[in-house]
């Protein structure tokens, strides 16, 4: 693992806190998710739910993913064996990858990429192969994503929508995914953390839910994202038997079961009505809008995202050619944090200038961002 180090949302956070900066580098959110959600939580806890939970996941919430898959998407899902309540997406993307990848296998996902995904497939002696979605529009490459793919191909690792880039994939570059990993015999892992955070009336698709592709998908979500609790690592994923049943054997021994009370407090949240799912991603597009709206105004380039709660501005045009040392200096410049997007590249030319900025925050914290970058130009 060298060449790991701290990783760049802890550094960008404790830069902020450091230096009084309004942190919009790592993504989450500063207010709580739905109330009953949270009393479920203390009930949990006062009801004595406070030892080890079944090592699939708790009853209700395998109940609740199932039924939540069912109701958003029309996939069946037997909530006995084809679902597995995970520490979070993260031990989700973690156990599926030791689970499913030899050393030597090839692991094929787009650049840039969410972290973690570098250093579980490092984790597993897999070696990773990429495909570049480019600023500003992030749109899928064939001919690189072609290439990508060879015999040694185990699985594909896909993010919709997508971190840092904010795309929501189309049909159509899912349709190209799942062609090449039909015709490699691969396996796709899709990591749908965003699902529900999707703007300007744009569907998100799962990969599952393409012709063929529910017997070699497994997806993945959390209800940090859904349900602004980041903070309590409940994730799940959901797939046909056999693997699920491979990836709850590796995740015995990461770590054994998932937190106790917070999951029959998520099945709770799971099976609040539709208007709750929507209110958030109403409530992050306005707040995208504010955002964006500032940045352009200090003088950034920004490629409006159609999902998640991140932007990408290109900072060239302020005269930055290097977006690490940028990030580093922009508290001392703007009492601003951000992300460099360079961090999330092999190919770190592709992303030498960009600034990825989360806008998962209260509207008076927004404001107090858009004032101080103004201070930019
Ligand atoms: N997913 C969050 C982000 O992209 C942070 C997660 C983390 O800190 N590991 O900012």
């Amino acid at each position: 693992m060298q060449g790991f180090g701290t990783t760049i949302f802890a550094e960008m956070s404790a830069l902020a806190t450091r230096t009084g900066a309004v942190n919009l580098g790592q993504g989450f959110p500063d207010t709580d998710g739905p109330q009953v959600m949270l009393e479920a939580a203390v009930d949990a806890i006062r009801s004595g739910r406070n030892q080890y939970p079944p090592g699939p996941g708790v009853p209700e919430l395998l109940a609740a993913v199932a039924g939540h898959q069912r109701r958003f998407y029309g996939i069946p899902v037997d909530p006995s064996s084809e679902v597995l309540v995970t520490a979070g997406a993260t031990e989700a993307i973690a156990a599926t990858v030791l689970a499913l990848c030899e050393p030597g296998d090839e692991v094929v996902t787009f650049e840039p990429y969410y972290d973690s995904y570098a250093a579980t497939i490092a984790l597993a002696g897999a070696q990773r192969r990429t495909s570049v979605l480019r600023f500003p529009d992030f749109a899928v490459d064939e001919a690189s994503l072609r290439a990508a793919f060879s015999p040694r191909t185990r699985l594909v690792l896909l993010n919709t929508p997508h971190n840092p880039t904010g795309k929501v994939f189309t049909r159509a570059e899912l349709e190209l995914i799942a062609a090449l990993a039909r015709e490699h015999d691969a396996w796709v892992v899709t990591d749908e953390v965003y699902e529900h955070l999707v703007f300007d009336g744009l569907e998100h698709v799962p990969m599952a839910t393409l012709p063929g592709m529910a017997e070699r998908t497994l997806t993945i979500s959390s209800a940090g994202k859904t349900f602004s609790a980041t903070g309590w690592k409940v994730g799940w994923l959901t797939g046909p038997a056999e693997a699920v049943t491979a990836v709850r054997t590796v995740k015995q021994f990461l770590t054994y079961v998932a937190s106790g009370p917070f999951q029959p407090a998520v099945a709770t949240a799971l099976d609040l009505p539709d208007e709750v799912y929507a209110g958030l991603s109403t409530s992050l597009q306005a707040k995208r809008g504010l955002l964006c709206e500032g940045l352009e105004g200090a003088g950034l380039t920004v490629a409006r995202p159609s999902g998640t709660y991140f932007v990408v501005a290109d900072a060239a045009p302020l005269g930055v050619t290097d977006a690490v040392d940028f990030c580093r200096r922009m508290p001392e410049l703007c009492g601003v944090v951000g992300v460099p997007v360079s961090v999330f590249h092999d190919d770190v030319d592709a992303a030498r200038t960009l600034v990825r900025f989360a806008f998962c925050k209260r509207d008076d914290v927004l404001h107090e961002a858009v004032r101080r970058l103004s201070g930019l130009t």
